[in-house]
C-alpha cells in the first residue's frame, strides 16, 4: 500500500534547498487524523446541505427517483457538455444493456466558453445538426428526438428537464446565465434551427456516471467525476432530504422511503476556509482563476488545476534560486502551460536519471536551457580559437536534483489530490451507510459499488490506489465501518468491499 507520506529519494544541493522541501513535504502531506477531520466535516456539511437551500454543498435534488433497473430499453441521443470537449452521442439501450452507441466529439473554442450563451448554445446546436446529418441513415430525418443534456455545472433543478444555473466553473463564465435555464437555452437554439428534438432530461455528468454504472451493477450508490472537474453524486433516502418540496414529491410514506439521486457539487466544499490546509499556491492558484473564492475544493483536487499548483510551486523554488539555477522559462512562466498531462508521465517515470522527467522540463517547457557563464565563456574562448582544444565542459541542462525535486512536487500535489477525494468520497459513503447500502448482512457481505469517470481517475498513475489506501486509512478510524475490512485482514484493507470502477459513457448516460 503506499504511504500518505512521499518518501522520493531526492539528492540535495544544498541544505537550504532540503529545507524548503521539507517544509513543502510539510504543507502538502495529510495525515489520516487530518484526513479524517477533513472527512467529518465533509458530513455534516451534506447533512446541511440536505436541510437548507443555499449552504455551501449544494446537494442539488435531481428529481431522480430510484435507480435503474435493467429494464431499460429505446434509443437515445446526448449532447454532454462541461470540459475541453462537446461529445453527442446516441445509445441503442436494450434491458439496460447498451447494443450499439455511435459518438462523435468537438473541441470547443476556448472563446465560446467565456463568451455570449447564446453563441455557446448556438454552438451545442450546431453540432446536434451535424451529427444527425452524419447519421442519417440511422436516425430518420424529421423524426421526433429527445436529447438528454449532460450539462456539467452546478444547476438547481426545478424539474427532471429544467433548472437554473447555480455558477460557472472550469474556466467557463458566459456572461449573464447564472440564475437562467441552461435546457430552455438549448432548447431555444435547437427550434431556431428547426430541429425536431426536445431536451427531455437535463443532468449532472456525476449522475450520469451514477446511473450508468448502476446499469450493470445494481450495488452502485456513488458516481464519481474526476476529470478537468470534480464531483460527485450518489443515492439518498428522501425522507433525509430535509429541504424536499412535498407540494412537488407529496408527502405521503411511500414517496418518503424512496430513493433520489442527489449531486453534491461537492467542489464548493469549505469555500468558507474552515478545514482544508490550503496552501499559498492554492490562494495564488485561486486569485487567478475566473471565479475567485469559490469552488475551493475543486482547486485543490480537479485535473485542471494540479499542473497549475505544481506550477506555483516549482516558481517559488525557482525564485528562491533553489531549482534550475533560479532560472525560469517563458513557457513555465505561462499560466496553465504546466499541463496535468505532464504529472501523468512524471509520476510515472521510474529510470534512475528521471529522464522521461528530463524530456517534460527540457523539450516540452524549455528549462535548464541557460548555460553557466563558464560555460558560455567557455563556448566563446573555443569559437575564437582560443582554447587548447579537448572537451567543453558540459553543463547539464537540469540536474538530477533538480528532476528529482520536479517529480516530488507533482507526486505531492497529486497524492494530496487523491487523499482528499478520499475524504469526500468517505464521508458520502458513511453517510448513505445503513441507508442505500449496507442495510442488512447480505449488503454489507456484497459491498458497494462506485462508478468513476474522469482522465485522473484513468490515466494518473498511482491515483486510485492513493484513493483507496485514503479511504481504507478513514475506516481504519470509524469502528462501525470495521465489517469492510472483514475478508482482507491480512493484508488491512477492504479490496473487493468498495469496488472504483471505471465508467467510460458515464456523462452520457
Ligand atoms: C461542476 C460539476 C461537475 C464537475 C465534474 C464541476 O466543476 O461544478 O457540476 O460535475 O465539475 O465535471
Amino acid at each position: 500500500a503506499r504511504s500518505p507520506i512521499i518518501r522520493s529519494e531526492v539528492v540535495y544541493e544544498s541544505q537550504k534547498q532540503q529545507a524548503a522541501i521539507a517544509s513543502l513535504v510539510n504543507e502538502f502531506t495529510i495525515l489520516p487524523a487530518k484526513l479524517k477531520e477533513i472527512k467529518d466535516c465533509f458530513k455534516s456539511e451534506m447533512v446541511k446541505g440536505l436541510g437548507k437551500q443555499g449552504e455551501t454543498l449544494a446537494m442539488v435534488q435531481t428529481h431522480i427517483l430510484g435507480r435503474p433497473n435493467g429494464s431499460e430499453t429505446g434509443t437515445y441521443l446526448t449532447l454532454d457538455i462541461g470540459g475541453t470537449y462537446l461529445r453527442v452521442v446516441l445509445i441503442e439501450l436494450s434491458q439496460g444493456r447498451k447494443v450499439s452507441t455511435r459518438q462523435k466529439k468537438y473541441a470547443i473554442d476556448p472563446l465560446l466558453k467565456i463568451g455570449e450563451p447564446k453563441l455557446l448554445f448556438d454552438f451545442m446546436a450546431s453540432c446536434i445538426d451535424s451529427f444527425l446529418l452524419a447519421n442519417e441513415a440511422v436516425i430518420p430525418k424529421e423524426s421526433q428526438l429527445d436529447l438528454g443534456f449532460t450539462f456539467s455545472f452546478p444547476v438547481l433543478h426545478t424539474s427532471v428537464n429544467s433548472g437554473t444555473l447555480i455558477d460557472w466553473t472550469k474556466g467557463y463564465n458566459c456572461h449573464g446565465m447564472v440564475g437562467k435555464d441552461p435546457a430552455e437555452f438549448l432548447q431555444q437554439a435547437l427550434l431556431s434551427r428547426n430541429l425536431t428534438v426536445n431536451v427531455a432530461a437535463l443532468m449532472n455528468d456525476t449522475v450520469g456516471t451514477l446511473l450508468s454504472h448502476a446499469f450493470t451493477y445494481p450495488r452502485t450508490v456513488v458516481g464519481l467525476g474526476l476529470g478537468t472537474g470534480s464531483n460527485a453524486a450518489y443515492i439518498e433516502r428522501v425522507d433525509r432530504i430535509g429541504k424536499r418540496d412535498t407540494t412537488v414529491l407529496g408527502n405521503n410514506a411511500e414517496v418518503i422511503a424512496q430513493e433520489m439521486v442527489i449531486n453534491v457539487e461537492f467542489g464548493a466544499f469549505d469555500n468558507e476556509r474552515t478545514v482544508l490546509p490550503r496552501t499559498m499556491f492554492d490562494n495564488k492558484v485561486d486569485r487567478k482563476s475566473l471565479n475567485p473564492s469559490k469552488q475551493l475544493f475543486e482547486k485543490m483536487i480537479a485535473g485542471m488545476y494540479l499542473g497549475e499548483i505544481t506550477r506555483s510551486v516549482l516558481l517559488d523554488l525557482i525564485d528562491n534560486r533553489l531549482l534550475f539555477r533560479g532560472q525560469s522559462s517563458h513557457k513555465l512562466d505561462t499560466p496553465w502551460e504546466f499541463l496535468t498531462e505532464y504529472m501523468s508521465v512524471i509520476e510515472e517515470d521510474s529510470t534512475p536519471d528521471l529522464e522521461e522527467v528530463r524530456r517534460v522540463l527540457e523539450d516540452s517547457l524549455g528549462l535548464g536551457r541557460f548555460e553557466s557563464l563558464e560555460t558560455q565563456f567557455a563556448a566563446m574562448a573555443e569559437t575564437a580559437g582560443l582554447t587548447r582544444g579537448g572537451e567543453l565542459p558540459k553543463e547539464p541542462a537540469t540536474t538530477l536534483s533538480d528532476r528529482q525535486i520536479v517529480k516530488l512536487v507533482v507526486e505531492l500535489v497529486g497524492k494530496r489530490s487523491a487523499r482528499l477525494t478520499a475524504a469526500a468520497l468517505g464521508g458520502i459513503l458513511e453517510h448513505t451507510m445503513g441507508y442505500t447500502w449496507a442495510r442488512n448482512e447480505a449488503e454489507r457481505q456484497g459491498g458497494v459499488d462506485i462508478g468513476v469517470d474522469g482522465s485522473l481517475h484513468g490515466y494518473y498513475p498511482g491515483y486510485e490506489s492513493d484513493l483507496i489506501r485514503g479511504l481504507e486509512e478513514l475506516f481504519a478510524l470509524e469502528p462501525e465501518m470495521s465489517f469492510l475490512f472483514a475478508n482482507d485482514c491480512d493484508s488491512g484493507g477492504f479490496m473487493g468491499k468498495i469496488r472504483l470502477g471505471r465508467c467510460l459513457d458515464g456523462s452520457s448516460t
